[in-house]
């Protein structure tokens, strides 16, 4: 096969190493830094032109955490933890890009990444036993191991509106919000899509904006975020509970929520009076835990009517006109697509300058060059905003072209939906690891605690492949198949699957409807390391 560098022309210079990492979000940083520590070549490449990842795009106004910082931070390294403050218990998008930044100059890692790169191919070339990697910087890369620490909500959905590209103030994306401020102050914005992004930024754009029309095509469920400034006694407090926080994290289903662990408590097993007790306590305090309030709000369909009763009567309490309330009270199940996290976002709409457009029934017919039409309806607008989503776990893996053994394409090994062993390796692709791919628990889970332990997997696989002299390591299709099996089994248990969320790519016009992470981080920590004690189980090594 031709190597794939090559096909990219302007060749000017080679580069040969151990480890090609892709991305320098929260896991090609910490891959990198791991992997050199661990004596290993390595570099990364991205396309942005700084690190950060998800928290380099998406500047969005609003943009932030909703795992609280002290959570959804690294841990690895005690000095760092000590020496980094966060002021808010939920960050912010700046403070969080800057404290990767701090990372990176922290950890030196900008000498080994080459940013403003993408890479469009990878090429397994067995005779090598190499990968070759076709970049769009003209450098003929090789490496033995590729790390694709792409990020699993990178890859962004713009709505498929007629006309879209006529409009003449600005269309634009969270997920790829301009660098540059964007004034809002005096413009007549819309808002398209009510998930998380949509959510935190529709209660700052409408403070900002002259007039905010959001389109909601299906209501969202979200509680209050609860987000406040850390004081310095508090901050010193936390710092020093350090190692027990990251302890009872780690033994929580999704990985987070130290402080706050899900009751194991059925919902039905009390009277009425104690449960709107518990979830008025949640309510005012809980973020995302909220859904902890009982153990079986997941799992079982009575309890998670309780909860979402419960949250439709608060929309009912706190927005005036009954018919926007009525029309912001979703009629699903709650947490079946991803809960969100909110500052102010129902008390939005009680303001004379935001209206709700309803485009479930009727929806947005076109785009002109002034605004939207939804029905009869012209809506005139200076700028729109796109809160549409992500071509969530698979979307930044399929915009790479993947040959993997035989030139067989990752595109075409994942027709029917992405099959992997762990969430880490692929059948037929050989040296190559996924960083929370699909099968690992991923978007279910804290991502950084996620992250830190699938790096540190990979890591030591690697140093074990070096030690007993193994060149080769790759999923034996045997164990992918009854991996990808059980990650269904386990989501079978849960009501998870039982609305068209992007967990299960329904979000996507043709993607196949896969459920797509592993529910639960604890025992999924246990069989990777049982699988690596016993000696790489369920990967062939040569
Ligand atoms: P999302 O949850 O997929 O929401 C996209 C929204 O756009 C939905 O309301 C969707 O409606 C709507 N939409 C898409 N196409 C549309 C169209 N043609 N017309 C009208 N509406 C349309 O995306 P997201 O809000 O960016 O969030 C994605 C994930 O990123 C979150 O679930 C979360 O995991 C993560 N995230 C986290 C944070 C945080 O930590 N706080 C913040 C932002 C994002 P339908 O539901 O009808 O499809």
């Amino acid at each position: 096969m031709r190597p794939a560098a090559a096909e990219e022309g302007n060749v000017t210079e080679r580069d040969d190493v151990d480890v090609l990492i892709v991305g320098a979000g929260f896991a090609g940083l910490y891959m990198l830094h791991r992997a050199r520590s661990a004596g290993f070549r390595a570099v990364v490449l991205e396309t942005g032109d700084g690190v950060g990842g998800t928290w380099y795009w998406n500047r969005y106004p609003g943009a932030r955490c909703d795992v609280e910082s002290i959570e959804y931070s690294y841990q690895f390294d005690d000095d760092l933890q000590q020496e980094w403050t966060w002021s808010e218990r939920f960050a912010a998008q700046p403070e969080i890009l800057a404290y990767l930044e701090h990372v990176a100059d922290r950890f030196d890692l900008r000498r080994d990444i080459t940013f403003g790169t993408r890479v469009g191919r990878l090429a397994w070339d067995g005779g090598a036993q190499r990968w070759t990697v076709g970049a769009d910087d003209g450098v003929a890369r090789t490496a033995r191991f590729v790390v694709l620490a792409t990020g699993s909500l990178s890859s962004v959905n713009l709505p498929d509106l007629p006309g879209l590209d006529t409009f003449a103030g600005p269309v634009l994306h969270t997920g790829r919000w301009p660098h540059e401020p964007v004034d809002l102050a005096g413009r007549r914005v819309g808002v398209v899509g009510t998930g998380s992004s949509g959510i935190q930024s529709i209660p700052v754009i409408a403070a900002e904006a002259a007039h905010l029309t959001v389109f909601q095509r299906t209501a969202a469920y979200t509680v209050p975020a609860a987000n406040r400034p850390v004081d310095p006694d508090e901050a010193a407090a936390l710092k020093a509970e350090y190692p027990a926080i990251r302890a009872a994290a780690a033994q929580r289903i999704f990985g987070f929520g130290a402080r706050q662990p899900m009751s194991e408590v059925p919902a039905l097993s009390v009277d009425d009076d104690e449960r709107r007790r518990v979830f008025e306590e949640r309510w005012a305090d809980a973020g995302l835990q909220f859904l902890g309030a009982f153990a079986d709000i997941l799992a079982d369909r009575d309890a998670n009517a309780a909860a979402a009763g419960f949250v439709r009567g608060k929309i009912a309490a706190i927005v005036e006109d009954p018919e926007v309330a009525a029309r912001l009270m979703p009629d699903t199940l709650i947490g079946c697509k991803r809960l969100c996290a909110d500052s102010g976002y129902y008390e939005t709409f009680n303001r004379d300058d935001v209206e709700l457009v309803d485009v479930s029934a009727v929806p947005i017919s076109g785009v002109d060059a002034t605004g939207v039409q939804v029905g009869e309806r012209h809506i005139d607008l200076d700028v729109l905003v796109c809160a549409t989503g992500f071509d969530a776990m698979t979307g930044a893996l399929s915009k790479i072209a993947v040959a993997g053994r035989d030139g067989r394409t990752l595109a075409d090994a994942w027709s029917a939906g992405p099959g992997t062993y762990l969430g880490l390796g692929v059948a037929g692709f050989p040296n190559l690891f996924l960083v929370n791919g699909p099968g690992s628990p991923s978007v279910l889970s804290n991502m950084v605690v996620s992250i830190e332990h699938h790096v540190g997997w990979i890591t030591e696989c690697l140093e074990h492949l070096r030690t007993t002299g193994r060149a080769t390591i790759e999923a034996e299709p045997g164990a992918q198949a009854a991996w990808v099996e059980y990650v269904g089994a386990v989501a079978s248990f849960t009501l998870f699957p039982s609305c068209n969320s992007w967990y299960l790519g329904a979000n996507v016009p043709g993607k196949p409807r896969v459920f797509l992470p592993l529910v639960g981080f604890p025992p999924y920590v246990e069989q990777c390391t049982d699988v690596a004690a016993d000696g790489y189980r369920g990967f062939v090594t040569a």
